[in-house]
């Protein structure tokens, strides 16, 4: 039987899994370790220490395909594992989400990086921070902003007390965002062009609203999507099992 290594951290990923799982596939996920997640079937956890790292156990695993469904800004795993399959003489599906696309009634400021949006936001505003615990240092030193963050995990504020912290998870709804942006009446909100449904809300809100969105665009460098779905993914795996 064909052996698996699928790359996760995402909401792909887990269909993915699950769709392994229901084809009795042989597979493995791979996570981080960042955050929680629950996966069918085995999952290993952590790095491999680097391309070289990851060749050797796909060779040690005989592993033939890897699937690759991790974040599309988890800028370092997927060109490695791209490299690795390589070595290691495995197949290498991506299966990476579409962007988010700018609609007539956006009021989007396209940023390379979190760092670059933190400069540019004006003095006084109000600021929605949709970029998860990670994003939030780039924002610490701009104490002239009333930074509202929303998050999985805690986030390191440093000394900054005065920082909002809602800790949630999405999917959330158009009638929650409605109600958030309500609250705060944010002037602009930074978020990653991370694509999907479940954190689509919030930009259909800050349409209706006419707030400005600091946009960050993907990052570089990546390897070209093979598919975009899991249902195209599993598609393809189909034809190798
Ligand atoms: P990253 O910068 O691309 O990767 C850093 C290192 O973490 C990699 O070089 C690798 O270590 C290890 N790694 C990453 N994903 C792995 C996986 N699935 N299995 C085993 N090792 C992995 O990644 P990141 O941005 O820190 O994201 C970490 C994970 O969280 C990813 O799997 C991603 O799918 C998920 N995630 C990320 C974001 C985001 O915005 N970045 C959002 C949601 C979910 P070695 O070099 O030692 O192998």
């Amino acid at each position: 039987m064909t052996r698996i290594l699928l790359l996760g951290g995402t909401e792909e990923a887990r269909e993915i899994a699950e769709g392994l799982a229901d084809a009795g596939a042989d597979f493995v996920t791979s996570l981080a370790g960042r955050t929680e997640a629950h996966y069918p079937g085995t999952v290993r956890i952590g790095g491999f220490g680097g391309i070289e790292g990851m060749a050797e156990a796909l060779k040690g695993d005989h592993v033939e395909v890897v699937v690759d469904a991790t974040h599309p800004f988890a800028a370092e795993i997927s060109p490695k594992a791209r490299r690795a399959a390589r070595m290691a003489g495995a197949r290498y599906l991506r299966v990476e989400r579409q962007r988010w696309r700018r609609s007539g009634r956006d009021r989007w400021i396209s940023v390379n990086s979190l760092e670059e949006a933190a400069s540019l936001i004006d003095s006084g505003a109000t600021v929605f921070l949709a970029v998860g615990a990670g994003g939030v240092a780039p924002f610490l030193d701009r104490r002239d902003l009333t930074l509202v963050v929303r998050s999985i995990e805690e986030p390191d504020l440093g000394n900054r007390h005065d920082i909002v912290v809602i800790r949630d998870r999405g999917p959330f709804t158009i009638e929650s965002e409605r109600a958030l942006f309500e609250e705060w009446g944010f002037d602009a909100v930074v978020m990653k062009n991370s694509g999907g449904s479940g954190a689509a809300a919030k930009l259909v809100v800050a349409r209706e609203r006419g707030t400005l969105v600091y946009m960050v665009r993907r990052p570089q460098g990546q390897p070209w999507p093979t598919v975009r779905t899991p249902d195209a993914a599993l598609k393809r795996l189909r034809r190798y099992l």
